[in-house]
């Protein structure tokens, strides 16, 4: 891609000097140059509000391009905000790569850098002009460690890390323009029994029972001592992430589809205090602890039946990784691969259509490449859907619910059809048979006791409400009216939850986790559909996270954890598991890869 952007450079020279000869072009500045000196603004609407930048130019050349003002997602758009600019400078151009995974934000900054040089009088279709595409330069760069890592997610971060504190050299390579996968953008709950903070809440709770839910929430298609693992050593995870900095709310909650409150909330929005929390010991440990985005591997190097080292694509050429003790994969689930979610889905009606909440790397390259070598794949028909997609894109942006207690669904008809606390599973496939599909998310103050109150997103309510993504009434009637359902029945539906909370139990639908009536003004509605969210199958792994071929032995040298594994969740993950999965089984991939076992 380098080698695209230096064609591109020398197309924009070549511009230059037909501008420079006096060639007939649309710039309204003097014949000899390509744009009035000076430093312009420009605007463009990002994924939370306005974003601005600051664009200086002299005859010649943009010599600066700063993001001044902007609301998006930390973290998430943090790259865009470093790259495109960069990348704009860097090469002269506008038709720069926009960052995956927050191409909304990318694009934003081109639309706004297009505004500000066209107050520079630069002529914007020659900026806009794509660059040929070249081959490749063939050049092959080669490396070694004690260990190799597949995938910058939560899982492969955590690995690093272990490794890292099991005194190995690591090189984490990741496909993508940044490290933080789905583990970034995803609801970041984390389940684990903690004696602190279940003890003040008042909360009930034991190992046993995490297990007992996890095991039983999975139609008891988990594998008992993988659970085991997990759920033991869930606690120990969070330890080890406050350890490192890494900060969680005092209360734990219930998440959607997580059975119970143990939820741990991050402090910092989504993912990104995971990713922030391992990033900046790897920052500290740079000297042994390489990342490589941009960098997609494609093939495990195997050596008389051992993994000893990883093949991978990157943006100068080949790469070939030499592992001195082990491979982690921890590549990420196949959520976002449609020809996958087909090949392998049983349980659901054709996923085709169905948008995803995953990144657009959720290809599940993990677990082919170690199926070409060996590997037993297990459960991949297992693939786990939300009720909670953004109707547009079917992420989780603009969800407006808190917490599972004090919020319900309503059909198009203003009906509740389901026990709101059920498993995801159980939840989506009554959503299925829902008109449209669609349903409505009704909280009121409990939730967002003023406008400036944030969902999970870092979205406020007022700007979900400003952006018509959630509505906003005074009455139940009100909002029933607004959203198009039957003000009489959202009125019953509303009234009899009220009832159920008074009772306690159990109620109608089967619900019995309850906290406050829905019956403080202002009240909100937001449409949620289903969307593909995590893929339960993949590797097959023991409790030392070493991967196992199609007879149930150890492959030397292969280690896995995270969502590219397979057999922990059954046929349904419970809410809140995936963050401790990836980090109990992410921390143990990275010791046992440095110890060589
Ligand atoms: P987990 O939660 O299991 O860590 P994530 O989705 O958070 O899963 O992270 C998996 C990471 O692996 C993603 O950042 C994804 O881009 C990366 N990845 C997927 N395929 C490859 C590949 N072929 N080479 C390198 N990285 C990959």
């Amino acid at each position: 891609m380098r080698k695209v952007y230096r064609s591109l450079a020398m197309l924009l020279a070549i511009i230059m000097i037909f501008a420079l000869v006096g060639c007939q072009s649309a710039v309204p500045t003097s014949s000899s140059s390509l744009f009035k000196a000076g430093t312009y603004t420009g605007e463009a609407e990002g994924i939370h509000g306005m974003l601005q930048v600051e664009v200086t130019v002299d005859e010649n050349k943009i010599t600066e391009v700063k993001v001044v003002k902007h609301d998006e997602t930390p973290g998430v758009s943090d790259t865009a905000i470093t790259n495109v600019p960069a990348d704009i400078m860097k090469y002269q151009t506008l038709a720069v790569d926009t960052v995956a995974g927050a191409s909304v934000t990318s694009k934003a900054i081109i639309e706004a850098v297009t505004k500000a040089l066209e107050k520079a009088g630069a002529n914007i279709a020659n900026l806009q002009k794509k660059p040929e595409v070249s081959a490749t330069t063939g050049q092959t760069i080669e490396k070694q460690a004690d260990v190799v890592i597949i995938g910058g997610g939560g899982a492969g971060l955590a690995a690093a890390i272990s490794a890292h504190e099991n005194g190995a050299k690591v090189i984490v390579i990741e496909k993508m323009p940044r490290v933080g996968g789905n583990t970034i953008i995803s609801g970041s709950a984390f389940n684990a029994v903690d004696p602190v903070r279940q003890e003040k809440q008042g909360i009930e709770d034991a190992v046993e029972k995490h297990y007992t839910q996890t095991y039983e929430g999975g139609d008891k298609l988990g594998n008992p001592e993988l659970i085991k693992t997990l759920t033991d050593n869930a606690y120990p995870a969070i330890q080890w992430l406050e350890s490192m900095g890494m900060e969680f709310k005092d209360e734990v909650f219930t998440v959607l589809g997580g059975l119970w409150p143990r939820a741990h909330k991050p402090v910092k929005p989504l993912g990104t205090g995971y990713i922030e929390t391992y990033m900046s010991y790897i920052e500290a440990n740079k000297a042994d602890i390489e990342i490589m985005v941009d960098t997609k591997a494609t093939e495990i190097i195997m050596e008389n039946g051992k993994a000893v080292g990883v093949k991978a694509e990157g943006k100068e050429g080949n790469v070939i990784l030499k592992a001195n003790k082990g491979v982690v994969v921890a590549a990420g689930g196949f959520g976002a691969n449609i020809e996958m979610r087909e090949k392998y889905n049983s349980i659901w009606p054709s996923l085709q259509n169905v948008k995803t909440t995953n990144h657009v790397g959720a290809t599940g390259d993990g677990m082919v490449m170690a199926e070409k070598i060996g590997a037993n794949l297990i459960g991949m028909d297992k693939i786990q859907l939300l009720p909670m997609g953004d109707p547009e894109t079917g992420s989780l942006s603009g969800n407006i619910e808190q917490g599972v207690e004090n919020r319900i669904f309503v059909n198009k008809d203003g009906d509740r059809f389901v026990d709101e606390g059920a498993r995801r599973d159980v939840m989506t496939k009554a959503l299925f048979e829902q008109t449209d599909a669609t349903m409505w998310v009704i909280v009121d103050k409990h939730s967002y006791p003023t406008g400036d109150t944030k969902n999970n997103f870092n979205e406020t309510i007022d700007q979900l409400v400003e952006q018509g993504r959630a509505y906003k009434a005074d009455t139940i009637e009100d909002l029933a009216k607004q959203i198009g359902v039957s003000p009489e029945n959202l009125k019953k539906a509303v009234d009899e939850f009220n009832k159920a909370v008074e009772k306690g139990g159990k109620d109608a639908l089967g619900r019995t986790l309850f906290k406050d009536k829905l019956d403080s003004a202002p009240y909100y509605a937001g449409a949620r559909v289903p969307t593909v969210h995590h893929t339960m199958g993949g590797i097959a792994i023991n409790t030392s996270a070493q991967v196992l071929d199609k007879d149930g032995k150890i492959i030397p040298g292969l280690y896995a954890a995270g969502e590219v594994t397979g057999g922990i969740h059954g046929s349904n993950r419970l809410g809140g598991n995936a963050l401790a999965d990836i980090n109990v089984f992410g921390r143990i991939a990275g010791e046992s890869a440095a110890a060589g076992k």
